[in-house]
């Protein structure tokens, strides 16, 4: 019997964990080890911290039959098994590493703020809001992603508070035109922009910025992401920003029996450069990781992650969004959806997002852009 492990049962990690199981093989066994019995829908956090759809979903259902739940956290990882917090050791003759991502660090004075990339964070915004007063102030920190879905969100459900969005940019890797419409949309749906702003520190009062302080009843905090220290702290090969470092077919680059999914992953650069933290890329990374771990329980070569993107989709409250067609690479094609009908993609997705789990065995996803040339320390130790 082999027995799999995997950490971590976000999008990754549970369409790896179903994937696994699906193909039916009796004589492999497979656990996930996650902190809470729920899935939380990360996509949908600024849904939830805003008071509308829960993010938390019941995991029945969502995870195949055969697979294990083990309810803990990974302490450590060692060379064949790992520590729990609750003090147990779980062996593994394969891990998939899977623990996805949290907020980065904020600046001096972010413990005054809600963060929105997890769920404590968007739990306490969603207890918070309601409770100010018409013509409070609620300041959100971040132009990207997740600040501009968050800062839409909260001035749709709220329309008699003050929302700001403060950051250098809006959307500033989009294309000219693009940025314009969403800071358009943005300032239609009551949502103030000061843009050009640098933040250097958070109060209880309010947000220090580098043209003076801006008073704020509420601050969310949507910086950009960062991963658990888990690879570091157990002496795995890390990036620069603590992602597991992994080769082209996502093998950790000296541990021949780990495998690394999802956010908390830097695969090399030839054929992971564009891909950014997104389910868009954990979920066929868990599909891939999966294909890589049955590839070396049969003691055959895995294939190299050959992973395209498709667009990007961003949530302007419920009646409003904003779509990007891009290149398999992300960069932006010419093509963009606005209005109602973005909207309602954008919805779309993020369903057909948790449905792909559960149809893990004939998932499929769009190959990558022409890898460019292999760097020589990608290839994995086996
Ligand atoms: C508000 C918001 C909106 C977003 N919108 C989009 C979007 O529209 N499209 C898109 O593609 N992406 C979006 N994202 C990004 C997306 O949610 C993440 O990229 C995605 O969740 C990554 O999946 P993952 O499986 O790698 O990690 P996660 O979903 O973060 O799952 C990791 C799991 O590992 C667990 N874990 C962590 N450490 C341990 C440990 N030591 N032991 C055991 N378990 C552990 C965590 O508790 C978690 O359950 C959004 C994110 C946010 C916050």
């Amino acid at each position: 019997m082999t027995h799999v492990v995997v950490v971590g049962a976000g999008y990754a990690g549970v369409m790896a964990a179903n994937r696994l199981a699906a193909v039916g093989q009796s004589d492999v066994r497979v656990t996930v080890v996650n902190p809470r019995p729920e899935f939380v829908e990360r996509i949908r956090l600024h849904e939830h911290a805003a008071g509308g759809a829960s993010a938390v979903q019941e995991r029945r259902g969502l995870l195949h039959r055969d697979v294990r739940l083990r309810v803990a956290t990974v302490d450590e990882i060692a060379a064949r098994s790992v520590r729990l917090d609750d003090g147990a050791a779980l062996d593994f003759d394969y891990l998939l590493y899977a623990v996805g991502s949290t907020a980065a660090q904020g600046p001096p004075g972010a413990e005054y703020a809600c963060s929105i990339a997890d769920l404590a964070g968007a739990d306490s915004l969603r207890g918070q809001l309601p409770r100010l007063s018409a013509g409070a102030r609620v300041v959100v920190i971040g132009g990207g992603l997740t600040g501009i879905e968050t800062a839409a969100e909260i001035a749709y459900r709220y329309p008699s508070l003050v929302v700001e969005l403060v950051s250098q940019s809006v959307a500033g890797w989009l294309p000219e035109s693009s940025r314009a419409s969403i800071e358009g949309k943005l300032a239609k749906a009551g949502v103030r922009l000061r843009t050009g702003v640098r933040v250097t520190g958070i109060r209880p009062d309010g947000v220090v910025t580098d043209t003076g302080l801006l008073p704020s009843d509420c601050t969310v905090w949507a910086g950009s992401f960062g991963v658990p220290d888990l690879a570091l702290r157990s002496g795995l090969p890390v990036a620069a920003d603590g992602r597991l470092r992994t080769d082209d077919t996502l093998v950790c680059v000296d541990h021949g029996r780990i495998v690394g999914v999802g956010d908390a992953v830097a695969p090399p650069r030839h054929v992971g450069e564009h891909l950014r933290m997104s389910c868009q890329a954990a979920i066929p990374m868990g599909a891939h990781g999966a294909d890589t771990v049955l590839a070396l329980i049969r003691g055959e070569r895995p294939e190299p992650l050959s992973l395209g993107l498709a667009g990007q989709a961003i949530s302007l409250g419920r009646r409003d969004g904003f779509i990007q067609a891009t290149h398999r690479d992300d960069s932006a094609r010419g093509f963009v959806l606005s209005g109602r009908v973005a909207a309602v993609v954008k919805e779309r997705v993020c369903r057909f997002t948790v449905a792909s789990m559960r149809f893990s065995r004939a998932y499929r996803w769009l190959p990558g852009p022409t890898p460019t040339v292999p760097e020589p320390n990608s290839i994995a130790v086996r």
